[in-house]
């Protein structure tokens, strides 16, 4: 037994411990109606507003402390400990992938729930909040403060806003001493790594002409489609995991006509940042290149305009770490078998930093994320199975006081 599996075994045989669970049980439709509450209220990728606001309301009715919002968006409150003041972040994203005017309804059948957004990533939210019930109910104390937040921006082109924002400026930043995203249910996952990536749209532009009257002038598809063709011949390792994928292609204005623009959109990943940076000049020189080459072809000048739409950076909590450690035997205890994962969460940011940062799971079971035909399963007994494992890792991660 390790230590860390003896500290989950502590903690759940605590009477504190086992009376937050009991609440848990006792609260579980509360944390349902919280769960379509909060999904209901739209929250589009830079449109988390609403949300946002009906969550700090939330954070505020739950008694927490420094209730407040900050420049970018994001909404937190802090449960005091009773050490010197470091923190841990238990974080969930406020923002879905999904665009302004989606219906948000959620269909319940039996135990699921039907709605975009609903398990990526609103059922921690209110997973969360249960979180704080049963802590306060049961009277567990913790060595760290818990600054409990509602982030934005962790989807898509948000590209970690809000959790950069946080590591950025907030004014607790240098006590922040371990950082847990709880992002979508299945609890067994827990992600160590931190896929990083760089996102481009590169637009390239030309002055266009007849395809055939004006045969010899620069053509802008030419240079996107050597750029294109460049990017795929890059070699890259597989370990560290590094990817790259031309995605998004568009421009041209008539079939008979040379194009003004070509527009293509890429994205470069890697687990390593120094991979990543390589993968990223080798792209930004393949452009250059690839102009070169369509201007030095034919007649005439186009250019490449090359904007960073996303950048994420990558990172790792080392599987061996404490906190790592306490998570898989907090999700084990349950009867999981955990295993750990690379993706691109909010904890990306902490582990560039070298802070002490997973992702774990708010418990149930899900399905077809990012789609809109997600679903969650609010079955009473996987749910509470999950949340335990969970709540088990903050309170080892938080030092919790035990009998
Ligand atoms: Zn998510």
């Amino acid at each position: 037994m390790t230590a860390e599996h003896a500290t989950i075994a502590q903690i759940r045989l605590d009477p504190r411990f086992l009376r937050a669970a009991a609440v848990l049980r006792e609260e579980h439709e509360r944390t349902v109606a919280d769960i379509i509450r909060l999904t209901e209220i739209p929250a589009p990728p830079f449109q988390e507003e609403r949300r946002a606001a009906a969550y700090l309301e939330m954070l505020r009715d739950h008694g927490l402390e420094e209730v407040a919002q900050d420049e970018v968006g994001n909404v937190m409150g802090l449960r005091r400990g009773f050490g010197n003041g470091d923190v841990l972040v238990v974080a969930a994203h406020l923002d879905t992938v999904f665009p302004a005017g989606t219906d948000v309804t959620v269909r319940r059948e039996g135990t699921k729930l039907f709605a975009p957004g609903v398990g990526d990533d609103t059922r921690s939210l209110a997973v969360n909040l249960a979180f704080l019930r049963a802590m306060d109910a049961a009277g567990i104390r913790t060595r760290h403060d818990i600054l409990f937040v509602g982030d934005v921006g962790e989807e898509g082109l948000g590209d970690l806003r809000g959790i950069r924002h946080l590591f950025a400026h907030h004014p607790k930043r240098e006590r922040i001493r371990g950082f847990l995203t709880v992002d979508s249910p299945d609890v067994d996952r827990i992600v160590t790594g931190g896929i990083g990536s760089r996102r481009y749209r590169v637009t390239f532009r030309g002055p266009g002409g007849h395809s055939f009257a004006a045969f010899g002038l620069v053509n802008p598809v030419y240079a996107m489609a050597e750029a294109a063709r460049g990017l795929a011949a890059v070699k890259v390792p597989r370990e560290p995991v590094t990817t790259h994928c031309v995605s998004v292609i568009a421009g041209g204005t008539s079939i008979n006509a040379i194009p003004e623009t070509a527009v293509m959109e890429v994205d470069l990943r890697s687990a390593s940042e120094a991979e990543l940076k390589r993968l990223d000049d080798a792209f930004l020189r393949i452009v250059k290149d690839a102009v070169a080459a369509e201007n030095g072809a034919r007649e005439g000048t186009i250019t490449a305009d090359v904007k960073l739409v996303g950048d994420r950076p990558a990172g790792h909590t080392p599987n061996g770490a404490p906190i790592a450690k306490l998570a898989a035997a907090a999700v084990a205890a349950e009867g999981y078998v955990p295993s750990f994962e690379w993706s691109s969460t909010d904890a990306n940011v902490p582990m560039s930093l070298g802070i002490p940062a997973l992702r774990i799971g708010s418990g149930g079971r899900g399905g077809r994320a990012h789609s809109l035909e997600e679903w969650i399963d609010v079955e009473i007994e996987e749910s509470l199975r999950g949340m335990r494992a969970s709540l088990a890792t903050i309170l080892a991660v938080a030092e919790m006081e035990t009998a």
